[in-house]
This record gives C-alpha cells, structure tokens and sequence, in this order.
C-alpha cells in the first residue's frame, strides 16, 4: 500500500530534474568552484592527495609539474583548498557548470619549477663562520 501512494505521489509531483539549459539554484551552503593560481603553486601535490574524488591530477617532473582540475568530477568540499598552504587555490561561488562531456570542463597547467629560495647565509661578509648558535631552531640538543 505504501508503495502505491509513493507512486501515486511521484506521478502528480512531476519532474525533479531539470532540462538542459537549465542550472540548479546555488545555494548559500554551496562553496564554489575551485580557482588555481600557478603563480603561487609550489607543486606539492597535497591537494591532489586530499581530493578523494580525483578532481585534481598532478604529474612531477624534474623542471616542471603538469596539474589540472576537472569541475564534472569536482564535489565542491573545499578540502583541496583548505590543505593548501600556499594559498594557491580558492573557490568562487559561481554557478556549477553545465557539461555534456566527462572532461570538457577541464583546465590543465604546465608549471615551471621555481628556484628553491636561497638558504640563509652561513657566512659572515668575509666568509667567517657565524656562531652555531645560529644555525637555526630544532636543532638538536
Ligand atoms: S596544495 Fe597548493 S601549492 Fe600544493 S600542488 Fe596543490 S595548489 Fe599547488
Ligand atoms: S573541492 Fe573537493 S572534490 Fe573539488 S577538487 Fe577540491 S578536494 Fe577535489
């Protein structure tokens, strides 16, 4: 009985899914789609180990690093995002994207490897060692 007034009920309830073109509201809890910025990128891949739905792929190289984003795979999370330190992505609440392709929506980056910063110096102007002191915090002791 009971499933017969479910039936009874999705037939005059009409349709829950919307045809194309037609875009799902955004809601306030909606977080938005990810943004990357390569300049910022250090090519740590943390955010492709924390994306469990493989939204992001990173591939190393030795003077460059291939990383991309599919917005089909995406689930908004912003886990990505939070574990990464270098403030290199963000999320915009825009409006999910509408795709007919896996794929079509995807954004691909070859990024250069940066220069590794210069260490702190070691030597005074005269190239005298400076105390050990110096060397730096958590060291051993
Ligand atoms: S976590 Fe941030 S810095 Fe690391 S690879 Fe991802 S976007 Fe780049
Ligand atoms: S928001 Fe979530 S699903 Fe989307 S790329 Fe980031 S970790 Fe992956």
């Amino acid at each position: 009985m009971k499933m017969l007034a479910m039936l009874w009920r999705n037939f005059w309830d009409g349709a829950r899914t919307l045809r194309f073109p037609a875009r799902p509201r955004v809601t306030e809890r909606y977080r938005g789609l990810v943004q990357f910025n390569p300049e910022l990128c250090t090519g740590c891949a943390v955010c492709r180990f924390r994306c469990t739905s493989r939204a992001i792929e990173y591939k190393a190289g030795k003077s460059e690093f291939y990383w991309s984003y599919d917005p089909g795979r995406c689930t908004f999370c912003g886990r990505c995002v939070e574990g990464c330190k270098a403030h290199a992505l963000s999320q915009e609440s825009a409006c999910p994207p509408i795709y007919l392709n896996l794929g079509e929506l995807k954004k691909s980056y070859t990024v250069a490897r940066k220069a590794p910063a210069p260490k702190a110096v070691a030597a005074g102007a005269h190239g005298a060692a400076l105390p050990a002191v110096s060397a730096g915090a958590g060291g051993a002791q």
